[in-house]
């Protein structure tokens, strides 16, 4: 030990406790730069940090005996390096989770998701949604439950995705058009009712399942390092779109911005549940791609998988291409108008829109470039999410953020 010793001091646990009292303020911090890969050492958590070496190792000694973090003291030194390499941070394997549940069309998916993003354990169930969301958001948490009960893990909190607007601060779904819900049903006191019935403790969250998935490919994926990212994607009916400013989402005044799906891309398209005709959301989905293609959607598996199989396997299929490349279009035209609004550095497309990309990238380049003011330079980047299950990993990150926000409070109340 360097430095000098705190007349308290008994020992080096208690030292580390006097430097903490100092860089307590920082432990989130520390923590939310490890937990996006921004922290890879101990040297890099200092300078990222902005404190003394010894302040630093007094924080990452705290998040590793909170199990939140492991700090290797005796890394390998890369071959010719010169002197002691600094201490590696890493996620702790065994650490907490979150529990993420995910309600879509054709069901829901629950997950138990690690610091960093990692999904540790999930569960897919198909259901029909009932009207009563009780019912299904009951399924999701026992299924969740019973992921914790296998894996024996300490759960800090719940999160939910939803494919609708949620409105804030009473977290209502406002317009679940795609399942029978009741406009303005409460879901996130039904999900936290059922989590607390479940036995599981902590805080529980709901949100848009695009909002969330944007919030995860933000800070673990495709659009890391963006300062105003655009998101946009199809879950399995209907379109929706997300903005990360700053790292923070761009949810409005209550809740609601972003509704992107109903943005008109064909005027004398199909008729839209929300009153309109051509959005974007009924011309550039699953359904439309199968529709359009001249296929009759089937019971067996998703919609969203029956489009991706499309674009994957039956691409030679002359209809099949040709209904590609009139939702590209369509998609193109959306991102155009989005692009001249809100003048993103970064878009990212996920679901069915991130195959349509991969499959014609160039085409779908060329309209954004085409049909917008900002996109003629070519200068907005257009790229696929990169995270499995990006929602449930989003869903993760409310329930992750008291944490990130100040682990001690979170995980000791103290
Ligand atoms: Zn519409």
């Amino acid at each position: 030990m360097s430095g000098k010793a705190d007349p308290r001091s008994t020992g080096e646990g208690t030292t580390s406790r006097t430097r903490l009292d100092r860089g307590r303020g920082v432990l989130g911090p520390a923590l939310a730069l490890v937990h996006t890969g921004r922290a890879p050492t101990r040297a890099v958590l200092t300078a990222e940090l902005g404190v003394t070496r010894a302040t630093a190792g007094a924080v990452a000694a705290e998040l590793e005996a909170l199990g939140l973090i492991r700090v290797d003291a005796r890394p390998g030194a890369a071959a010719g390096s010169q002197g002691r390499p600094s201490h590696r941070l890493s996620l702790a394997e065994d650490g907490p989770v979150a529990l993420a549940a995910q309600v879509h069309a054709d069901g829901f998916r629950a997950a138990l998701v690690g610091l960093g993003g990692r999904i540790v354990a999930t569960a897919p169930g198909c259901e029909t949604v009932d009207a009563d969301p009780a019912k299904v958001l009951g399924s999701v948490v026992d299924a969740g439950a019973e992921l914790l009960r296998e894996t024996g893990r300490r759960c800090v909190g719940a999160g939910l995705a939803v494919p609708s607007a949620v409105a804030e601060p009473e977290g209502l779904a406002l317009n679940p058009l795609h399942l029978a819900w009741p406009a303005g049903a409460a879901v996130r006191d039904t999900f936290a009712e059922r989590v607390r019935a479940a036995g599981i403790t902590g805080p529980a969250f709901a949100a848009n399942d695009v909002n969330l998935a944007a919030l995860a490919e933000h800070r673990h994926g495709a659009g890391r390092g963006a300062r105003d990212l655009l998101c946009v994607a199809t879950g399995h009916r209907g379109v929706g779109g997300a903005l990360v400013l700053d790292g923070r989402l761009h949810t409005g005044s209550s809740g609601l911005a972003l509704e992107v799906g109903h943005l008109t891309v064909n005027p004398e398209g199909r008729p839209c549940h929300c009153g309109s005709r051509g959005c974007l959301d009924v011309e550039a989905d699953p359904l439309a791609l199968l529709t359009t293609a001249g296929r009759a959607p089937g019971p067996e598996v998703s919609l969203l998988q029956q489009g991706m199989d499309l674009l994957r396997h039956e691409y030679d299929d002359p209809a099949v291409r040709t209904a590609a490349e009139t939702l590209i279009d369509r998609l193109g035209l959306g991102l155009a108008g989005l692009v001249n609004i809100l003048n993103p550095d970064r878009i990212i497309l996920g679901g069915l829109h991130r195959t349509l990309l991969d499959t014609d990238p160039e085409r779908l380049r060329a309209v954004v470039a085409d049909r917008s003011l900002w996109g003629q330079s070519g200068g907005v980047p257009i790229l696929a999410c990169t995270l499995d299950h990006n929602s449930l990993v989003g869903a993760a990150e409310l329930a992750w953020q008291p944490v990130l926000d100040d682990p001690l409070t979170a995980l000791t109340g103290s």
